[in-house]
Order: structure tokens, then sequence, then C-alpha cells
């Protein structure tokens, strides 16, 4: 098979690199050695052309002028297929598609962020090389280690009245051979299939137009490559890799919100790949005029193209999505059972997802023994008694208020007084406790963000341990809502 192939071909050089290593290590010395060539790491190798990361493009210019003829030397003599040897300047946690060996840049990225940030220093005699810009698209066909999920496919996405429009429109960006509309703006709440589709249009040019470069990476990943490129004062190599892109997805972009140098960044990312004809592909969980903490111009930029919205699943959806799993998963799911769960789990297909695996295992430890709707409420008792008596968040948002006297509003509101910054914090700590919902989603309720979700989450279970009258409230409170 072609994959096996280019992983033994990829493990040969990888060996190759870990014996040149040696060698170089006995020639310039262990200091040398570790501060300009350990950080170096394979990133692909095809046709003859041998892609190297860098961590920074000072380090780039340095290894380039001092050392990379020699490195061409000695592995031409193990390996004459070695046409040409590239230096990269990559972050080591690339989610970029093309040619990125994921697992050896892994430990680069550790040794990049447990070292100080090189200092900008001026170098007599080292030009500012410019960035073969050429090698970031060189190896977009050997896109084997891809960072995509193989099941989120366009084969295994079940259509239904409430996503059809979603898939069409994606349908038609991985179809078309010019951009049909841009950006492609999708949004739903969680665990509705936004991911799913944009792996699947991925997958689908792919398979089309395999030298076609993709980038799909989350908000949170971009933000963080871009901090990471003020931090090497690297912002230059940051927007070179954008700037050889066909096509660009980024998921979840709600969590852009608030960061004003990165949505800057964004946004001239953004505009430069749209002038240039690029097809982009945004999700959120808001509409675009509904994302906060979105500066308004990149916001209207972001709605301009089209819009496309999951709505939550109807029965027929579920059902449907039921049995393509089960198909996938290679067992037979009596209608009867689908019917219960799709009936019982109805907040998302994660979760629906979630329950079929956990019936589909118990089934196959135990065979001979039929799915029944006896054995899936047995199997699923817990998951299922939490459905039964779900609370909801304004349910504990009310009898939280109530129990400290203060109305909803004021816990909702940005009031950081004791009074109501403790309640709030309680009724978070319940609303994780007592629904599935996650941290993102109770923020909203409460007008925050995750983060300060998290924060009281944590901040409560230790005052459970160490105050008593937080532990009694908690607890009054937890079985007020449960009963
Ligand atoms: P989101 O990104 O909107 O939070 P995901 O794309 O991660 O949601 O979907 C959650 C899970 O549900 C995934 O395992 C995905 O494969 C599955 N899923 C979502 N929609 C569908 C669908 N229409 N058909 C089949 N599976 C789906
Ligand atoms: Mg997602």
């Amino acid at each position: 098979m072609a994959g096996e192939a280019i992983q033994n071909n990829y493990d040969e050089v990888q060996n190759e690199w870990g014996q040149i290593c040696s060698q170089l290590r006995q020639e310039v010395g262990e200091k040398a050695f570790d501060s300009w060539l350990k950080p170096l790491s394979i990133s692909s190798f095809s046709s003859g052309v041998m892609n190297i990361c860098v961590p920074t493009r000072f380090m780039r210019n340095w290894v380039i002028t001092n050392y990379s003829d020699r490195i061409h030397k000695i592995w031409e003599k193990k390996n004459p297929s070695i046409k040409s040897i590239n230096f990269i300047v990559q972050a080591a946690d690339e989610e970029i598609i093309h040619g990125i060996h994921s697992t050896t840049c892994r430990s680069l990225l550790k040794k990049i962020s447990n070292s100080p940030a090189p200092q900008n220093i001026y170098m007599s005699g080292v030009s500012n090389l410019p960035v073969d810009s050429s090698a970031m698209v060189s190896d977009s066909n050997q896109s084997l280690s891809v960072p995509l999920n193989p099941q989120y496919t366009f084969e295994n996405f079940v259509v239904g009245k409430t996503n059809e429009f979603a898939y069409a429109a994606a349908r038609k960006v991985a179809e078309s051979d010019d951009v049909p509309f841009n950006p492609l703006f999708l949004y739903s709440g969680v665990g509705l299939g936004k991911t799913h589709l944009m792996h699947a249009i991925a997958w689908h040019i792919k398979q089309r137009n395999p030298e076609k470069n993709i980038v799909y990476l989350s908000a949170e990943k971009f933000m963080y490559k871009f901090v990471r490129a003020l931090r090497y004062k690297d912002t230059a190599a940051f927007k070179e890799q954008f700037r050889s892109v066909d096509v660009l997805m980024v998921d979840d972009v709600q969590f852009m919100g608030g960061k004003d140098t990165t949505q800057e960044e964004f946004f001239y990312t953004f505009n430069s790949l749209i002038e240039e004809g690029r097809q982009i592909i945004i999700s959120a969980d808001k509409s675009p005029s509904d994302l906060e903490g979105i500066e308004n111009r990149l916001r209207s930029r972001l709605g301009c193209g089209l819009v496309a919205d999951i709505h939550p699943t109807d029965f027929d959806l579920r059902i449907g999505i039921l049995q393509s799993k089960a198909k996938q998963l290679n067992c037979e799911l009596p209608q009867k059972v689908a019917e219960f769960l799709a009936q019982k789990i109805t907040t998302n297909i994660r979760e629906l997802e979630g329950a079929l695996r956990r019936i589909v295992a118990h089934a196959q430890l135990l065979p001979g023994k039929e799915i029944t709707i006896e054995n899936t409420q047995d199997v699923l008792k817990d998951m299922l008694r939490s459905y039964d008596r779900r609370t909801t968040i304004d349910e504990i948002q009310k009898k939280v208020a109530e129990y400290f006297n203060i109305s909803v509003k004021e816990m909702q509101s940005s009031r950081r007084a004791r009074t109501v910054a403790r309640p709030r914090q309680i009724a978070m700590y319940l609303a994780k406790l007592l629904t599935l919902r996650s941290l993102p989603e109770i923020g909203r309720k409460f007008d925050r963000d995750h983060t300060t979700v998290m924060h009281a989450v944590r901040k409560i279970e230790e005052l459970i341990k160490k105050d008593q009258n937080v532990a009694e409230s908690v607890d009054q409170l937890r079985r007020a809502l449960e009963a």
C-alpha cells in the first residue's frame, strides 16, 4: 500500500537522521549541538525533498549558514535519493494537514516551551534569508498523517430536515472548483455536526485534489500559534504558513472573543485569503451577528458569505443516526431500542452516540445476550436517570437565587460583590454537577466564558472541603434540585 511505503520511507529517514545527529554531535560539540541541531526534526520526506522543521526564523538562518552543507553531505552519502533539504520555520504543534509528522514535532514543542525565547541578536554576515515558502506546500499530497477523523465523512453524515441546508452548503463547497461562497459559516449548538462537516469537506477536497493545501484548526489553536509566534518574534513565518493555504477551516471561533491582537491577525489572514480567492470555512456556536467579544468589522466579514445553521435534531434524524452508527459498529440495533434511545436522549448527537457505544460494548462483551429495552435501561441506568430528572440551568439559577435571597438577574449580572458572586459560583458548580451541559454552555447562561465557570467549579469544590457553611448550602440545594 502507498501509505505503508511512505511510512517505511519515513521510518528510514528518521533512522538516518538519528545517525547523522550522533555524528554531528561529535563534530560540533555538545553545546553547539544542543543549541542548534537538537531542536530540528524531520517534517516530511518525498520525491527526494527532505523538509526539516526549525522552531524559529533566527535558528533557521543560523543552521543554514553554518550546518546545512554538512548535513546535506553526510546525508547524501547515506541516502543518495536525497536531492535537497529545506528548513522550514514551523511550530511543532502543527495541525496543518500537509506533510507534518506530529509525533516528531510534539517532542520538539516540549523543548521549545521549556527553553527561553531566543533574543533578537544582530549578527553580521547572517543575511535574512528568504523563507522558501514553496517548501510549505511541496508535500501536500503526503497527507497520511492528517489529524482528521476518518469517520467524519459525507458518507457517514446522516441528513435530515434539521441539517440539510448546512449539509448542502458543505457539499457545494467541497465539490466546486471555484469558491461558491466565502466564507461558509456553520453554526449550531454543541454536538450537532459542525466539526464532522468540516472534516468531510476536507476529506472530499483531498480526494479530488490531493495537491490542495487544506488547513483545519481550532480557533484556540490559531490563537495559541499566534501568541507563540509573537513570543518568538516570528509573526512573519506565522503569516507565511497561511499564505500558501487553499482552504482554511477554523473551528469554534466563539473562543476567539476578547483576544484583540489575535482577532486582528485573524482578520488580516482572513481578508488576504479571501482576496486571493481561497476558500474559508468557519464554525461557531452562534451566528456571526450574535458572536460576543468579536470586533464589528470581523463579525460583518464573517457573515458576508453563506451562513448555515444546524438545528437541534428531530426524532427521525436521531433514529437515522442511531441506525447508521450501529451499522458502523457492526451491530444489529432493534428498531424498538433505537426509538427508545431517540426519545430519551434528545440533547445532542455526541451523547446519543455515547449511549449507543455503551450498549454495543456491553452486548459484545456478553455474546448471545440480545439488545433489548430492558438491558438498555440497565446498562444506561445512571445516564437515563440523569435524563429523567434532568435539571435545567434555569431551574438551578432560580433555586440558588431564592436560597440566597438575590434575583436571577443579579446572578447573571457583572456584580462581583461576595453576596452575589458566591451564589453565582455555587449555581455554576451545581450546573456542572447536575446537568450534562458543557462549560461554555453553562457560561453563556451566566453571561460568562467557560474559564470563569471552570474557576467557579474548582473554587466551590475547594470550599466544600473547608467551609462548613458552603458545604451545607450546596448539599441542601442539591437535594432540593434532585427531589
Ligand atoms: P460539533 O462540532 O457541532 O460540536 P461534532 O461534529 O463533533 O459536533 O459531532 C458530534 C458527534 O456527532 C460526532 O461523533 C459526529 O460524527 C456525530 N454527528 C453529528 N451530526 C451527525 C450526522 N448528521 N450524522 C452522523 N453523525 C453525526
Ligand atoms: Mg466541534
